[in-house]
């Protein structure tokens, strides 16, 4: 690969016209997740990661993840090169990139780009660790990254449940809620608490209800008119 070739996979130049990546156009640099937190007393750094080769180093701000969970599905096993993925979600505004910002690699998976387009897979474009996937509002990071200082610090990025658990490589009978696809938009599955499994089964039924009454309606409406 030339090195021009490289530096197009790069948030360098990744979606932007090559004459505004160092200029003040380069606006993604100033929004979060990616805006650099240097002088701000409120941005207090509870937790630091970083890559493997070390060029991308981050903050985070905030003591527990909004969520954790485990993912098994293929996209998530074949770009990690594992068997599921870790993974926690934070608000944009709570990670602060320390190092290495501009050596980031950007990868939407439905339309394979490395154009930075939403929701994508954030990397280092230099060692390919992944950091990150960006969403719309959110981010989902890879706790793997983080240094942990103690064990209850670690407990605070305990996975809530399973996705997409029917597509698993390995087995995890850890009695956590266990999605066969997408969390809260299938069945739950495996060793899933029983209550889960019964709470999941009334809501189904209840949805199921809804859209009957309101295809009733409109049927109504088709015979009113
Ligand atoms: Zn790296
Ligand atoms: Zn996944």
């Amino acid at each position: 690969m030339s090195p021009s070739a490289a530096d197009k996979d790069t948030a360098k130049s990744a979606g932007h016209s090559s004459n505004d990546v160092e200029g003040e156009k380069n606006e993604w640099k100033f929004r979060e997740p990616y805006k650099v937190h240097e002088n701000d007393p409120d941005f207090k750094a509870l937790y630091e990661g970083s890559c493997h080769c070390g060029r991308i180093q981050y903050q985070l701000s905030r003591e527990k993840p909004l969520d954790a969970k485990f993912c098994h599905c293929s996209t998530c096993q074949i770009l990690h090169g594992a068997p599921f993925q870790w993974a926690a979600i934070f608000h944009k505004s709570d990670i602060n990139f320390t190092h290495g910002h501009n050596d980031l690699g950007w990868y939407e998976s439905s339309e394979k780009t490395t154009k930075h387009k939403l929701p994508c897979k954030v990397s280092c474009a230099y060692c390919r660790s992944p950091i990150m996937d960006e969403g719309r509002r959110m981010v989902l990071l890879f706790p793997s990254l983080i240094k942990f200082k103690s064990v209850e610090e670690k407990k605070n990025f305990d996975p809530t449940c399973h996705m997409f658990y029917s597509k698993r490589l390995v087995n995890i009978p850890d009695g956590l809620p266990k999605w066969s696809e997408m969390q809260n938009k299938s069945d739950l599955i495996e060793d899933s608490p029983p209550e889960a499994i019964k709470k999941r089964k009334r809501e189904v039924e209840e949805e199921e209800e809804n859209s009957d009454s309101k295809d009733n309606k409109s049927e109504k409406k088709k015979k009113d008119s």
